[in-house]
C-alpha cells in the first residue's frame, strides 16, 4: 500500500511575549543570508549553511545556533520563490527581501506540552515557557508528530504555528473515484453512479461580513481595527466550519461507494472561475478554494483515500461524451450540439473531471449514461 505523509498546521496564540531582540537579530541574520544567497545564486540549504554558518555564529554568540540553521532554510526558500516569480515576470523588486516578524523553529528550538498547554522556546539566554491560548488545535493532532514551527508576531500578538505530521497508508486505486467541482456558492461532487450538489451558503456569509466591515469603515472609531480583525476571524471560522462539514460528506460519499480516489481541480484553473462571479469579486478568493481543497485532501488521506488533481480547463464547457463544445440551455443547463446531451453544468464538470482522472490513471472510461442528481439545492 502506498504511504503518504499528511501535514497539518495548528496555530496557537501565545500568552506573553518574546524579546524584541530575538526578532531583530533573526531578521538581521535572515537578511544577510538572503543577500548572500541572492548574490551567489545559492538555493541549496547545505551550501548556504556551509559558507555562512561560522561567521554568523561568531557574530551572534548568544543566539542559539539552530536559529542560524532555520534562517538558512528560510533564506533558501524565500530566494527560490523569488526566483520563480522573477522568471514569470511577477517580482517587481530587484532582489528578495523579507520584512515580516517571523522566526522559523526546528525541534531543538521549541517544544510543545499539549497536556499542559504550554510552549517552550529557546531564546538568547535559555528558554522561555509561554502558555498557549486558544488555537486551531484539534484532538486529531494528539497522535501526530510535531515537526517545525513558526513564531509569528503581529502588532500586539504572538502566534506559534506548528506543523504536525502523520504517515498514513492509502488504499490501492480501484478506478472508482469521486470528483469535486467547487463553485462560489455550491459544491458538486460525485461518481459515475450519482452526483450530489450542496449549497454552501458561503456567499451569504461573505456578503454579510462585507457589509459589516463597510459599515464599520464608514464611521471610524478609535477601536475600529480590533473589531475588523475580530470580524475577519469570525467570518473565516464560519466558512471553515462549513468546509469541514462538507469535506466530511465528500469523504463519506467516497467511502460509501468504495471509491479509492478523490479528484480535485488544479488550482491554476480556479482563478479563471473566480472572475466569473462579479457580485463577490475580490472577496471570494483563492484562499477559499485552496482551503476547501486542503481540508478535503487531508480528511481523505486520513481515511486512506488517494487524492488526484487534474487539469480542469474547459470542464464546464466541453461535452463529457463527445468532447464537443457546449452551449447554454437555460438556467444552469448546457447542451451539446454534436450529440444532443443536455445536462446541469455542474454535473457536466464532475463527469469531465472523472473522465480526465481515469484517462490519467488508465482505468476504464466513464459510463456514458448521465448519473442522477440527488440531494441539495440547485445552487
Ligand atoms: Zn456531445
Amino acid at each position: 500500500m502506498p504511504l503518504e505523509t499528511i501535514k497539518l498546521t495548528a496555530s496557537f496564540k501565545l500568552d506573553g511575549s518574546i524579546s524584541e531582540s530575538l526578532f531583530s537579530t533573526y531578521r538581521e541574520v535572515l537578511g544577510r543570508l538572503l543577500e548572500y544567497a541572492w548574490t551567489k545564486g545559492i538555493t541549496s540549504f547545505k551550501r548556504l549553511k556551509a559558507e555562512r554558518y561560522r561567521e554568523l555564529r561568531a557574530r551572534h554568540p548568544s543566539l542559539p545556533s539552530h536559529y542560524i540553521y532555520t534562517a538558512c532554510q528560510m533564506a533558501c526558500s524565500i530566494y527560490k520563490s523569488f526566483r520563480k516569480l522573477r522568471k514569470r515576470g511577477l517580482a517587481k523588486a530587484e532582489k528578495p527581501f523579507f520584512k515580516k516578524q517571523v522566526i522559523m523553529l526546528d525541534d531543538h528550538l521549541f517544544s510543545l506540552d499539549l497536556e499542559g498547554w504550554e510552549a517552550s522556546i529557546a531564546v538568547e539566554n535559555g528558554r522561555v515557557k509561554l502558555k498557549l491560548l486558544h488555537g486551531t488545535y484539534h484532538e486529531r493532532f494528539k497522535e501526530m508528530r510535531i515537526g517545525q514551527a513558526w513564531l509569528v508576531k503581529t502588532e500586539d500578538e504572538l502566534y506559534l504555528k506548528a506543523v504536525f505530521s502523520k504517515t498514513v497508508e492509502l488504499v490501492e486505486s480501484n478506478g472508482k473515484a469521486i470528483a469535486v467541482d467547487i463553485n462560489e456558492n455550491n459544491v458538486t461532487f460525485g461518481s459515475t453512479e450519482r452526483v450530489r450538489n450542496i449549497e454552501t451558503g458561503e456567499r451569504a456569509i461573505r456578503t454579510a461580513y462585507f457589509l459589516k466591515r463597510r459599515r464599520l469603515q464608514s464611521k471610524p472609531r478609535l477601536n475600529e481595527k480590533p473589531l475588523m480583525v475580530k470580524y475577519k476571524g469570525r467570518e473565516r471560522r464560519k466558512v471553515e466550519d462549513i468546509y469541514h462539514k462538507l469535506a466530511n460528506q465528500i469523504v463519506d460519499e467516497a467511502k460509501g461507494l468504495k471509491a479509492s480516489t478523490i479528484v480535485l481541480e488544479e488550482l491554476a484553473n480556479i482563478r479563471r472561475r473566480i472572475r466569473r462571479s462579479k457580485a463577490i469579486n475580490g472577496r471570494l478568493n483563492r484562499w477559499s478554494f485552496r482551503k476547501l481543497q486542503e481540508i478535503i485532501e487531508y480528511k481523505a488521506k486520513l481515511a486512506g483515500l488517494n487524492v488526484t488533481y487534474v487539469n480542469a480547463k474547459g470542464t464546464s464547457i466541453l461535452c463529457p461524451i463527445c468532447g464537443g463544445r457546449l452551449s447554454p440551455n437555460g438556467y444552469r443547463q448546457m447542451k451539446c450540439k454534436k450529440c444532443g446531451l443536455k445536462q446541469d453544468r455542474d454535473i457536466i464538470a464532475v463527469r469531465n473531471l472523472l473522465h480526465r482522472c481515469q484517462i490519467d490513471v488508465g482505468a476504464s472510461p466513464v459510463h456514458p449514461e448521465s448519473p442522477p442528481m440527488i440531494g441539495g439545492g440547485k445552487g
